[in-house]
Protein backbone atom coordinates (compact mmCIF):
# COMPACT_ATOMS: atom_id res chain seq x y z
CA UNK A 1 0.00 0.00 0.00
CA UNK A 2 1.38 3.33 -1.02
CA UNK A 3 1.00 6.52 1.39
CA UNK A 4 0.67 10.30 0.46
CA UNK A 5 0.88 11.32 4.27
CA UNK A 6 3.46 13.57 5.86
CA UNK A 7 3.54 11.76 9.24
CA UNK A 8 6.67 9.44 10.43
CA UNK A 9 5.17 5.62 10.84
CA UNK A 10 7.85 3.95 13.36
CA UNK A 11 8.22 0.24 14.08
CA UNK A 12 9.45 -1.69 16.55
CA UNK A 13 9.83 -5.45 16.09
CA UNK A 14 12.03 -8.32 17.95
CA UNK A 15 11.02 -11.20 19.83
CA UNK A 16 9.82 -10.32 23.99
CA UNK A 17 12.50 -9.21 26.34
CA UNK A 18 14.64 -7.79 23.54
CA UNK A 19 13.52 -4.00 25.15
CA UNK A 20 10.73 -3.24 22.36
CA UNK A 21 8.47 -1.08 25.39
CA UNK A 22 10.72 -0.34 27.00
CA UNK A 23 12.09 1.59 24.35
CA UNK A 24 9.17 2.99 22.76
CA UNK A 25 8.14 4.62 26.18
CA UNK A 26 11.71 6.33 25.58
CA UNK A 27 11.48 7.28 22.08
CA UNK A 28 7.45 8.78 22.40
CA UNK A 29 9.09 10.95 25.07
CA UNK A 30 12.07 11.91 23.30
CA UNK A 31 10.36 12.81 20.29
CA UNK A 32 7.87 14.65 22.18
CA UNK A 33 10.28 16.83 24.10
CA UNK A 34 11.59 17.57 20.26
CA UNK A 35 8.34 18.56 19.47
CA UNK A 36 6.36 16.14 17.66
CA UNK A 37 3.08 14.95 18.45
CA UNK A 38 3.38 11.53 19.09
CA UNK A 39 0.73 8.47 19.17
CA UNK A 40 2.65 5.15 20.85
CA UNK A 41 0.37 2.20 20.16
CA UNK A 42 1.03 -2.05 19.80
CA UNK A 43 -0.11 -5.09 18.03
CA UNK A 44 -2.89 -6.74 18.73
CA UNK A 45 -4.24 -3.47 19.00
CA UNK A 46 -7.01 -2.49 21.54
CA UNK A 47 -9.69 -2.61 19.26
CA UNK A 48 -12.37 -5.43 19.18
CA UNK A 49 -10.11 -7.95 16.77
CA UNK A 50 -7.31 -7.28 19.43
CA UNK A 51 -9.42 -7.88 21.82
CA UNK A 52 -10.17 -11.22 20.79
CA UNK A 53 -6.61 -11.83 19.99
CA UNK A 54 -5.10 -11.06 23.72
CA UNK A 55 -8.06 -12.98 25.40
CA UNK A 56 -7.14 -15.90 23.23
CA UNK A 57 -3.67 -15.87 24.24
CA UNK A 58 -4.98 -16.63 27.72
CA UNK A 59 -7.79 -19.16 26.31
CA UNK A 60 -6.37 -20.33 23.64
CA UNK A 61 -8.92 -21.12 21.79
CA UNK A 62 -8.66 -20.28 18.36
CA UNK A 63 -7.40 -22.63 15.41
CA UNK A 64 -4.17 -21.10 13.53
CA UNK A 65 -6.04 -19.92 10.67
CA UNK A 66 -8.87 -18.12 12.85
CA UNK A 67 -5.79 -16.30 14.47
CA UNK A 68 -4.35 -15.23 11.61
CA UNK A 69 -7.54 -13.97 9.88
CA UNK A 70 -7.97 -11.79 13.41
CA UNK A 71 -4.42 -10.61 13.05
CA UNK A 72 -5.52 -9.21 9.54
CA UNK A 73 -8.54 -8.10 10.79
CA UNK A 74 -6.96 -6.06 13.65
CA UNK A 75 -4.01 -4.79 11.65
CA UNK A 76 -7.10 -3.14 8.96
CA UNK A 77 -9.16 -1.48 11.89
CA UNK A 78 -6.13 -0.29 13.05
CA UNK A 79 -4.76 1.36 10.13
CA UNK A 80 -8.40 2.53 9.58
CA UNK A 81 -9.31 3.76 13.06
CA UNK A 82 -5.85 5.20 14.38
CA UNK A 83 -2.40 4.69 12.13
CA UNK A 84 -3.41 6.64 9.16
CA UNK A 85 -5.35 9.38 10.44
CA UNK A 86 -2.50 10.12 12.49
CA UNK A 87 -0.01 9.73 9.83
CA UNK A 88 -2.31 12.01 7.53
CA UNK A 89 -2.08 14.28 10.19
CA UNK A 90 1.24 14.57 9.79
CA UNK A 91 2.09 12.88 13.16
CA UNK A 92 4.46 10.31 14.37
CA UNK A 93 3.12 6.59 15.10
CA UNK A 94 5.20 4.16 17.04
CA UNK A 95 3.96 0.96 16.92
CA UNK A 96 5.07 -1.82 19.64
CA UNK A 97 5.13 -4.60 16.97
CA UNK A 98 3.29 -5.17 13.43
CA UNK A 99 3.36 -7.18 10.29
CA UNK A 100 6.63 -8.74 11.07
CA UNK A 101 5.90 -10.25 13.85
CA UNK A 102 2.68 -11.85 11.80
CA UNK A 103 5.48 -13.23 9.40
CA UNK A 104 7.34 -14.56 12.42
CA UNK A 105 4.94 -15.95 15.22
CA UNK A 106 1.96 -16.92 12.27
CA UNK A 107 4.96 -18.32 9.72
CA UNK A 108 6.11 -20.55 13.21
CA UNK A 109 2.67 -21.62 12.62
CA UNK A 110 2.98 -23.46 9.58
CA UNK A 111 1.92 -20.69 7.17
CA UNK A 112 4.17 -19.32 4.74
CA UNK A 113 5.69 -16.03 5.81
CA UNK A 114 6.16 -14.47 2.51
CA UNK A 115 2.24 -15.13 1.81
CA UNK A 116 1.63 -13.21 4.97
CA UNK A 117 4.09 -10.64 3.96
CA UNK A 118 2.23 -10.39 0.40
CA UNK A 119 -1.34 -10.09 1.95
CA UNK A 120 -0.10 -7.73 4.62
CA UNK A 121 1.42 -5.31 1.94
CA UNK A 122 -1.74 -5.44 -0.02
CA UNK A 123 -3.53 -3.55 2.58
CA UNK A 124 -0.72 -2.47 4.95
CA UNK A 125 2.28 0.34 3.53
CA UNK A 126 6.00 -0.02 5.26
CA UNK A 127 7.02 1.62 8.24
CA UNK A 128 9.53 4.82 7.31
CA UNK A 129 11.50 3.36 10.30
CA UNK A 130 11.89 -0.69 11.43
CA UNK A 131 13.90 -1.08 14.59
CA UNK A 132 14.72 -5.11 14.77
CA UNK A 133 15.80 -5.17 17.98
CA UNK A 134 18.24 -8.22 18.07
CA UNK A 135 19.12 -10.67 20.97
CA UNK A 136 19.87 -13.64 21.11
CA UNK A 137 16.98 -15.93 22.78
CA UNK A 138 18.43 -16.98 25.60
CA UNK A 139 19.09 -13.34 27.04
CA UNK A 140 15.52 -12.18 26.01
CA UNK A 141 13.87 -15.44 27.93
CA UNK A 142 16.20 -14.82 31.28
CA UNK A 143 14.99 -10.73 31.06
CA UNK A 144 11.33 -11.74 31.07
CA UNK A 145 12.43 -14.52 33.91
CA UNK A 146 12.06 -18.01 32.36
CA UNK A 147 14.09 -20.52 32.91
CA UNK A 148 14.75 -23.11 29.88
CA UNK A 149 15.58 -26.26 31.73
CA UNK A 150 12.28 -28.23 30.62
CA UNK A 151 11.43 -29.93 27.18
CA UNK A 152 8.74 -27.87 26.65
CA UNK A 153 10.94 -24.56 26.99
CA UNK A 154 13.23 -25.98 24.66
CA UNK A 155 10.49 -26.15 22.21
CA UNK A 156 9.61 -22.76 22.88
CA UNK A 157 13.52 -21.99 22.66
CA UNK A 158 13.52 -23.46 18.96
CA UNK A 159 9.83 -21.35 18.05
CA UNK A 160 11.64 -18.39 19.33
CA UNK A 161 15.27 -18.65 17.03
CA UNK A 162 12.85 -19.03 14.03
CA UNK A 163 10.87 -15.48 14.74
CA UNK A 164 14.48 -13.62 15.60
CA UNK A 165 15.38 -15.05 12.33
CA UNK A 166 12.44 -14.00 10.47
CA UNK A 167 13.09 -10.36 11.55
CA UNK A 168 16.26 -10.99 10.71
CA UNK A 169 15.70 -11.88 7.57
CA UNK A 170 13.89 -8.42 6.66
CA UNK A 171 17.17 -6.25 7.94
CA UNK A 172 18.19 -5.47 3.90
CA UNK A 173 15.40 -3.20 3.28
CA UNK A 174 16.34 0.53 3.36
CA UNK A 175 13.59 1.14 6.16
CA UNK A 176 15.34 -1.15 8.58
CA UNK A 177 17.79 -1.09 11.26
CA UNK A 178 18.77 -3.88 13.44
CA UNK A 179 19.79 -2.68 16.91
CA UNK A 180 22.45 -4.82 19.60
CA UNK A 181 19.85 -5.05 21.88
CA UNK A 182 22.41 -6.54 24.47
CA UNK A 183 23.93 -2.61 25.10
CA UNK A 184 22.52 -0.69 27.88
CA UNK A 185 18.78 0.73 27.38
CA UNK A 186 20.42 4.28 27.53
CA UNK A 187 22.79 3.45 24.42
CA UNK A 188 20.29 1.49 22.41
CA UNK A 189 17.46 4.55 23.05
CA UNK A 190 20.56 7.47 21.58
CA UNK A 191 20.57 5.00 18.58
CA UNK A 192 17.22 4.89 18.04
CA UNK A 193 16.81 8.91 18.70
CA UNK A 194 19.54 9.62 16.37
CA UNK A 195 18.01 7.49 13.36
CA UNK A 196 15.22 8.75 13.88
CA UNK A 197 15.97 12.31 14.10
CA UNK A 198 18.41 12.38 11.22
CA UNK A 199 15.35 11.59 8.78
P1 LIG B 1 9.64 -6.37 25.26
O1 LIG B 1 8.59 -5.31 25.23
O2 LIG B 1 10.44 -6.46 24.00
O3 LIG B 1 9.14 -7.71 25.69
P2 LIG B 1 10.54 -4.98 27.63
O4 LIG B 1 10.77 -3.56 27.23
O5 LIG B 1 9.28 -5.30 28.34
O6 LIG B 1 10.73 -5.94 26.36
O7 LIG B 1 11.79 -5.43 28.51
C1 LIG B 1 11.84 -6.73 29.12
C2 LIG B 1 12.69 -6.65 30.40
O8 LIG B 1 14.05 -6.41 30.06
C3 LIG B 1 12.28 -5.50 31.32
O9 LIG B 1 12.45 -5.92 32.66
C4 LIG B 1 13.28 -4.39 30.97
O10 LIG B 1 13.50 -3.54 32.05
C5 LIG B 1 14.51 -5.20 30.64
N1 LIG B 1 15.36 -4.53 29.62
C6 LIG B 1 14.94 -3.88 28.51
N2 LIG B 1 15.99 -3.43 27.79
C7 LIG B 1 17.10 -3.83 28.45
C8 LIG B 1 18.51 -3.67 28.19
N3 LIG B 1 18.96 -3.03 27.10
N4 LIG B 1 19.35 -4.21 29.07
C9 LIG B 1 18.90 -4.87 30.16
N5 LIG B 1 17.60 -5.05 30.47
C10 LIG B 1 16.70 -4.54 29.62
MG1 LIG C 1 6.49 -5.43 25.32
Amino acid sequence: MERTDTGLFIVIEGIDGTGKSTQAKMLKQALEEAGQTVTLDREPSDGPYGKILRDSATTGRLSAQEELDLFHKDRKHHLDKVILPALSRGETVILDRYYFSTMAYQGQRGFDQQEIRKTNLSFAPNPDILFILDLCVDQARERIGVRGDTTNEFEKRDALQYCRDTFLSVRDEEFAHVIDSSKSIANIHAQMLRITLDR
